[in-house]
């Protein structure tokens, strides 16, 4: 399966363009939706946090309390790397069954943190969706309901705007106000990935 790579910082519209590309018959691999199913309840991944960190990471309704696991890992270095060592390789083989699975001509793998977690190497191709920060800041106000002050701080616990695009083979510049232009965009990477999908050697 040839495997594109989104990534960006948030809020710089890697869902909405996400879903665009969707809408064009491409299958969508999210690692935010993976990250959350390998802790899901009856998960062997979330028995193993509660007997590490005790039930207190452990809601009443079964589900993880994530705030009470951040909190834990926040300060402590080891238990955090436990963590990571535990959910990074699962979430890892299973957004590599989930592309495998794939069934349109190539697709397309949503990776929020993909060049902090150096996975660029799960991809063929790495397309990153690059906005000004003040847009980053804007957007994520308005949608997640949070103030200016902690959409920086979001935004700064993450890859710089200059470390992504360094990582990047395509871009796509989402900027308010040129729909008409990302559109384009859309289409015209959609034709590339399709060209370079059916150049790739077929496994028997
Ligand atoms: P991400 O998945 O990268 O966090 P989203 O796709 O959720 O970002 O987009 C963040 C917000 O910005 C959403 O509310 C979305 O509707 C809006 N948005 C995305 N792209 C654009 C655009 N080109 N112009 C205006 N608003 C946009």
């Amino acid at each position: 399966m040839y495997v594109v790579a989104v990534t960006g910082g948030i809020g710089s519209g890697k869902t909405t363009i996400a879903n665009q590309f969707a809408a064009l018959g491409i299958d969508v691999v999210d690692a935010d939706v993976i990250a959350r199913d390998v802790v899901e309840p009856g998960a062997p991944a979330l028995a193993a946090i509660a007997t590490y960190f005790g039930p207190d990471v452990i809601a009443p309704d079964g589900q993880l309390d994530r705030r009470s696991l951040r909190e834990r890992v926040f300060s402590d270095t080891n238990a955090k790397a436990w963590l990571n060592a535990l959910l990074h390789p699962l979430i890892r083989q299973e957004m590599l069954r989930q592309c495998a699975a794939a069934r349109s001509p190539y697709c397309l793998l949503v990776v929020p943190l993909l060049v902090e977690n150096k996975l660029a190497g799960l991809a063929n191709r790495v397309l990153v969706i690059d906005v000004d920060e003040a847009t980053q800041i804007e957007r994520t106000c308005r949608r997640d309901g949070v103030s200016a002050e902690q959409a920086r701080a979001i935004i700064a616990a993450q890859a710089s705007r200059s470390e992504r695009l360094a990582a990047a083979d395509d871009v796509i510049d989402n900027h308010n106000g040129s729909q008409m232009a990302i559109k384009t965009r859309i289409l015209a990477l959609h034709e590339t990935y399709l060209a370079f999908a059916s150049q790739q050697p077929r496994q028997v």
